[in-house]
């Protein structure tokens, strides 16, 4: 990556992590220009799961009562 301003190569400073500090980025690296001083600060976003194009199925509304029987079902019947 090369300085905004005058085009030479940056120096990688290190990355920090800012879980605690913000939502929107999860890190971010700072870089410097040995030849003019610039200072750079690349953040980050954080990775958010990417939302799929294909829709999933709606549940049927022809059988509204299935929610209800899975909610009912115990887990320690279906053992014995
Ligand atoms: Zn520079």
């Amino acid at each position: 990556m090369n300085c905004w301003h005058c085009g030479t190569e940056l120096i990688w400073g290190g990355d920090h992590d800012l879980e605690d500090m913000t939502d929107e980025y999860d890190m971010v690296t700072n870089l410097s220009c040995p030849n003019c001083g610039a200072y750079v600060e690349v953040y980050r976003p954080v990775q958010r799961e990417q939302k799929s194009e294909v829709k999933e199925p709606a549940y049927s509304p022809d059988a509204p009562w299935l929610d209800d029987a899975i909610d009912r079902v115990d887990p320690k019947k279906l053992e014995s």
